[in-house]
């Protein structure tokens, strides 16, 4: 069965990689593009400014891009893949579910909202079920799925696969790509020589997104875990790929080589777009890097780094693609949980 899908906020970063992974895609064709009003009308070549590697797909390069409104797109479209910014999002995405639309979102709005699952399908694609409790409570005859931010889904794969030791405290120090702003979002003169210490609401992100993610849903609601988690998020002037540096404490004890064991035993999914091997765990300690592997396995893995043990539990370093696995393929994966749960 072949999917017909539309991405909202198509013209942008975001919305580009999404081009890119949707172009080639098996179950997925892309039939609906929208924007701003300044794009809609024209067509696709010429209102984005394309700077995604390679040439726009000629799938959808002549497509015309549309107003993001419902009326605006076929209701043959049933699926959309949202890139839109957060306050856009806010104000249009529920119109789109309450017109019976599925929307797979990126954006950061509503996140945290307790009838709106996030989801990362390896870890908790049982909390997808929260739509039920979505659609009784809201009325939408359409159903509304987020992805997390960029700098939480590096760390929450392998976190998840450490919660059979149980998790009581977490450290983060993130070093994060400059793409995860955006292209206009940081300035050559402001990044280039520099590290940026701070990045607006994404500690805030990382330490309560993963507290949703990793809670447990009693089919009603979802009880957010108890783990404290302190997270301090930096700008560096890499490309793509954010790398983090985790301490973690658990209630049971931990050696280094029982932590690598269960991160080597993630569970993976059987979707399309999911990795073969959801966490790639170096011996090598000048590993991971942004450079050399950010793109195993398409970009959707997240890779380690030999883990340390510390005084207070252990140490290790991660790093995922920040517009793959952080971003448009994240949303695309739970696009393919949706269809394999029967949402569309
Ligand atoms: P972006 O490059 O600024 O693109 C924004 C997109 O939204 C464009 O297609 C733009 O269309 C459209 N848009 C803007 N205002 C609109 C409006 N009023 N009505 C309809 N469409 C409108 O942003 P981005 O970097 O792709 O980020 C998109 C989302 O992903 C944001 O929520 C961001 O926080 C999130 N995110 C980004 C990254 C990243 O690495 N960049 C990572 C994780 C999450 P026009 O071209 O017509 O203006």
């Amino acid at each position: 069965m072949t999917v017909r899908v539309g991405i909202l906020g198509a013209t942008g970063a975001v919305g580009q990689r999404f081009i890119q992974l949707l172009a080639d895609h098996d179950r997925f064709e892309v039939a609906a593009l929208t924007a701003s009003s300044d794009s809609a009308g024209k067509p696709y070549s010429e209102a984005a400014k394309w700077r995604a590697s390679g040439p726009i797909p000629s799938s959808v390069a002549d497509i015309t891009v549309t107003e993001t409104t419902p009326e605006a797109v076929s209701s043959e479209v049933p699926l959309l893949f949202s890139a839109l910014p957060s306050g856009v999002a806010e104000r249009v995405e529920p119109g789109f579910v309450e017109a019976g639309y599925i929307v797979s979102s990126n954006a950061s709005n509503d996140r945290l909202a307790e009838d709106i699952p996030l989801v990362i399908p390896e870890v908790n694609a049982e909390h997808l079920a929260l739509l039920e409790v979505q659609r009784d409570e809201r009325g939408w005859d359409g159903a509304l799925v987020k992805n997390p931010n960029c700098s939480t889904i590096t760390m929450v794969p392998p976190l998840a696969a450490l919660d059979t030791f149980g998790l009581s405290a977490i450290r983060v120090a993130t070093l994060q790509a400059v793409s995860g702003a955006g292209y206009a979002g940081v300035t050559s003169m402001e990044i280039i020589d520099n590290v940026l210490p701070h990045i607006g609401g994404e500690e805030n992100k990382m330490e309560t997104e993963t507290r949703k993610l990793l809670g447990e849903f009693d089919g009603a609601t979802i009880d957010w875990h108890d783990v404290s988690i302190a997270a301090s998020c930096n700008r560096v002037a890499t490309l793509d790929g954010h790398l983090e540096n985790v301490w973690v404490e658990t209630e049971d004890d931990l050696a280094p080589a029982r932590a690598e064991q269960a991160l080597e035993a993630a569970p993976t999914v059987d979707l399309p777009s999911a990795p073969d091997e959801l966490i790639r765990v170096f011996d090598d300690p000048n590993r991971p890097q942004p450079r050399l592997d950010r793109n195993i396995e398409g970009g959707q893995a997240v890779a380690v780094g030999p883990i340390q043990e510390t005084p207070w539990g252990i140490q290790f370093d991660c790093l995922a693609h920040n517009t793959i696995r952080g971003a448009a393929g994240a949303s695309l994966l739970n696009g393919e949980l949706l269809v394999e749960r029967g949402y569309l």
